[in-house]
């Protein structure tokens, strides 16, 4: 299998390091990684400058340029051929709700989705260069295993979304977005010269349903699986208004979720051998 590794932290994040170690035994996995963090370019491509790709070992190739630059030059000349799955992260912080369209870990997964790769984004609550990724890893890896050997296939136009609490998982849930708000979301100061200077910030609220993405990862310390589509028009072909009360599970997630939750309990319970013999 060849996977194609990315993220928005850059190459030598500790997410995406735990990744790279994690998605190994499967085959093949080339990192097409930002040189520097890039978090919050959501799918931006650059288009007024040329970019520059260092080749830092074999199969890890840093690019100067955004997470989406990285799918687009990995796809179309890195790459030997054509990846079965493209992972992207494990981005250092939730992923969440209405942050989705802010995310540069997102954005290199829907690039994947657009060139047709099956991709999904991973993210870690509150995580960074000392946290444990283990159990996001694990799940990662059993999606990309999925996902790779087409045991699972996702609907066209459509990636998934995964976020692991920062600790604890207590097991795996199909979710929809959360919403969100910030308040005081801008932050002024002053500099020595007497010029105002802006922070973006703030304090989020949430609105956070049981079967939400939020509400998954902040009070059920679950990971949560969103499908989301490309698709970005209202009522879209094929779109189904949401359900609040069935916790978003899309019957294209049915059989997914059932198998992380499998593995998931037998990443975590010694019962596993059990069950498997
Ligand atoms: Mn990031």
């Amino acid at each position: 299998m060849l996977i194609l590794l990315t993220n928005d932290d850059g190459y030598r994040a500790a997410g995406l390091q735990a990744l790279r170690r994690g998605l190994a035994p499967l085959g093949r996995v080339v990192t097409v990684a930002p040189a520097r963090e890039m978090s919050g370019v959501s799918h931006a491509l650059t288009l007024s400058r040329p970019l520059s790709v260092e080749t830092i070992e074999e199969d890890v190739h840093a690019v100067d340029g955004t997470p989406t630059d990285c799918t687009n030059l990995a796809l179309n000349h890195l790459l030997p051929g054509r990846p079965d799955v493209l992972v992207s992260g494990v981005n250092h912080g939730a992923n969440l709700g209405d942050d989705v369209t802010y995310s540069g870990t997102v954005g290199a997964a829907i690039e994947g989705t657009l060139f047709g790769v099956p991709s999904i984004a991973v993210s870690q609550e509150g995580a960074g260069e000392g946290s444990d990724f283990t159990a996001v890893a694990s799940v990662a890896r059993e999606i990309a295993r999925l996902l790779g050997t087409r045991s699972h296939r996702l609907p066209r136009g459509t990636l998934l979304n995964v976020n692991a609490p920062r600790a604890s998982v207590s097991g795996v849930r199909a979710t929809c977005l959360a919403r969100r708000t910030y308040k005081d979301s801008i932050v002024q100061r002053e500099d020595p010269r007497g010029r105002p200077y802006y922070w973006v910030g703030g304090s989020a609220i949430w609105e956070a349903w049981e079967g939400s993405d939020r509400h998954a990862v902040a009070q059920e310390r679950a990971v949560s699986v969103t499908l989301l589509a490309t698709d970005l028009s209202a009522g879209a072909p094929g779109a189904q208004p949401v359900k609040r009360e069935e916790g978003c599970l899309d019957a294209a997630l049915r059989p997914l979720i059932q198998g992380l939750s499998e593995h998931l309990g037998c990443a975590t319970r010694e019962s596993c051998g059990e069950r498997d013999s």
